[in-house]
């Protein structure tokens, strides 16, 4: 069967991890998530965990060609069996081209790009309880800002690529968690 490769798309709060994880659950798909990555990293205390820091803590992105290269060695590690969804990645231009050349080189290719489209306020709401709760780093008023502000600058462009390519598929982030996660079935279903 053709392998169901999806790219979680939307901005930081949209809710990309909550429905990977679902997705995981019900399709049995490897997850790919480059923040998750980072963070493992940092919490290692490795190198490219200090580096990664730096970027992280101010909301910044990190440079194309470092991700880029992350992201290759993490999908070369993983094993993929039904697919894999990619968490956080692409967030430019570069990246996005970056992945088309990575999974054709393993023969691989995009099945569906899921776009949680949030409204801003509510972005801030959820980003600012996750941060009660996470004690993540980035999630504080000032950060969340400045990774808002990088993500309509840098990340939403990449919107306008993929539906040009007829990959895009966008999911209205309102309702519950099972509510949106019932409309990502139905995109799914009709793949
Ligand atoms: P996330 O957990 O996906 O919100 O990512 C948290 C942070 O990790 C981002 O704000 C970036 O600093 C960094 N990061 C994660 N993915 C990428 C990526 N694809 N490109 C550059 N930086 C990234």
């Amino acid at each position: 069967m053709e392998k169901l490769n999806i790219v979680i798309f939307g901005a930081p709060g949209s809710g990309k991890g909550t429905q990977s994880e679902k997705l995981i659950e019900k399709y049995g798909l490897t997850h790919i998530s480059t923040g998750d990555v980072l963070r493992k990293e940092i919490k290692n205390g490795s190198k490219l965990g200090k580096i990664a820091e730096e970027y992280i803590s101010k909301g910044q992105l990190l440079p194309d060609e470092l991700i880029v290269n992350i992201l290759a060695d993490t999908l070369d590690k993983c094993e993929i069996v039904k697919g894999v969804i990619f968490d956080g990645f692409p967030r430019t231009i570069p990246q996005a081209e970056a992945l088309k050349k990575v999974l054709s080189e393993r023969n691989m290719d995009i099945s569906v790009v899921l776009g949680l489209e949030v409204e801003e306020k509510e972005l801030i709401d959820r980003l600012l309880k996750r941060g009660a709760i996470s004690g993540r780093s980035d999630d504080n008023i000032e950060t969340i800002n400045k990774r808002l502000e990088v993500y309509h600058s840098q990340t939403d462009p990449l919107r306008e690529d993929y539906i040009k390519e007829g990959k895009y598929k966008p999911i209205t982030g309102d309702g519950t968690i099972d509510d949106i996660f019932e409309k990502i079935k139905k995109v799914i279903a009709l793949l």
